[in-house]
């Protein structure tokens, strides 16, 4: 077989279909996010203000973060030196595993080096390990929910999104007797819609089935101490396994489940996701236990957010910039047409210093490609007005439908 040919061949059908990924080259700026560095093909650097981070609360810059974290690596070295069962358990491991336990009000927890993993690992792990154990999944679960469960080889269901009623259609239909798992996230990043916790609770409780929620876009910011949505609306100890990143609104890497000691333990113990790999950096672990501790204390942060997210909101509608309408921080602003998409984030990014990059198929459906948009504490008035003028022009240019005012 000719490989390079093959591989060029399948890379040629992605930019044929508008879905190649291009990245950009940024090198973030430590005390001005969220502006970055832009470093261009052509060698030019250009500053940009980043309208599509994570860092959702620009917990990445923060002082006492970066302070925690510098400390770690003078005392600890740089890596962890091992898996977490041969020499690699570090302090600061233990004490962010504490932190997280307290901050979802659970017993225990266990990091994992991404959030991406601790999905895969925990479900793949669980759904395996329980005998005959039957997965209900919402249809627009992540990837990383999707392969831990596809991992499994447990039988699944998908039920239509945030939709307890089609759950209980579903979970009544299967024998009484066979180990349950309903498995869910709190806010879904496409669209920023939110899942209805007590109404899946209860109907998984119904069912006496065990319950898994990804509150990986909302822990931090939501809660009164950034515990997530279920903090917020007093679910916390109504959820078997409640799994988070560290690396979103915390601003640093990893990921983690929280939940009973024995579930923690079980996980801990079976799952070659979380055995087979060196821990996190100690000052990866330092860092975001400073960041978790800071946002218990201070809502500061996430009421700026939210001031940032309704201010956005106002003033798109101002311009007629249709958005999808969501009780959550994420903005997406619906273009519908994947060239039109990548063409409108070419222009932004190029001749208005604006980053938000376009969102395509087969990450959001065909038809509902989309520029989404993360206001964070850090944006200015001035940042987004600017940014709205920018699409409000180049929504004309593109003549693409305005909302109705
Ligand atoms: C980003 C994301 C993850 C993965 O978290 P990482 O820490 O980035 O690996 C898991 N679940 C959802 C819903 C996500 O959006």
């Amino acid at each position: 077989m000719d490989f390079s040919k093959f591989f060029a061949g399948e890379l040629d059908s992605l930019r044929d279909g508008g879905n190649y990924r291009f990245f950009a080259d940024l090198e973030r700026q430590a005390g001005s996010f969220p502006t970055a560095t832009r470093h261009r093909e052509n060698g030019e650097r250009q500053d940009v203000t980043v309208w599509c981070s994570n860092d959702y609360l620009g917990m990445g810059q923060n002082p006492s973060v970066l302070a925690a974290m510098k400390d770690a690596i003078d005392k600890c070295g740089a890596g962890a030196g091992g898996t977490r069962n041969i020499s690699g358990t570090n302090h600061y491991h233990v004490m962010l595993e504490r932190e997280l336990a307290d901050l979802h009000g659970k017993e225990s927890a266990l990091i994992f080096s991404s959030g991406y993993v601790s999905n895969w690992a925990a479900l793949g792990t669980l759904a395996a390990r329980i005998p005959g154990c039957i997965v209900y999944s919402d249809a627009m679960n992540h990837a990383s929910m999707i392969e831990g469960i596809r991992h499994s080889r447990a039988e699944k269901r998908l039920f239509r999104h945030n939709d307890p009623a089609d759950l209980d259609r579903l979970m009544s239909a299967d024998p009484v007797d066979r180990p349950k798992l309903v498995a869910f996230e709190s806010v879904y990043s496409m669209d920023g819609d939110i899942a209805p916790i007590a109404e899946l609770c209860d109907v998984a409780e119904k069912h006496g089935a065990m319950t898994y929620l990804d509150e990986v876009h909302a822990v931090g910011m939501y809660g009164p101490r950034g515990g997530g949505i279920a903090e917020r609306e007093g679910l916390m100890d109504r959820l078997t396994v409640i799994e988070g990143t560290l690396g979103k609104a915390f601003g640093v890497m990893g990921g983690y489940i929280a939940g009973d000691a024995v579930v923690c333990d079980f996980v801990r113990s079976f799952s070659s996701g979380f055995i087979f790999t060196t821990a996190l950096p100690p000052a990866i672990a330092a860092g975001a236990t400073a960041s978790i501790r800071h946002l218990k204390q201070s809502s500061a942060e996430r009421a700026r957010h939210q001031n940032r997210v309704a201010r956005v909101r106002r003033m798109l509608d101002r311009s007629g910039i249709p958005h999808l309408d969501n009780p959550s921080h994420i903005v997406p602003v619906i273009v519908g047409h994947a060239a039109k998409c990548k063409w409108i984030s070419d222009l932004l990014l190029d001749s208005y210093g604006i980053y938000v990059q376009p969102i395509n198929y087969p990450t959001v459906p065909k038809g509902t490609e989309r520029l989404r948009i993360t206001p964070t504490p850090y944006h200015s008035d001035a940042d987004i007005d600017h940014l709205v003028h920018a699409l409000h022009g180049l929504w004309s240019q593109c003549a693409l439908a305005r909302a109705v005012a």
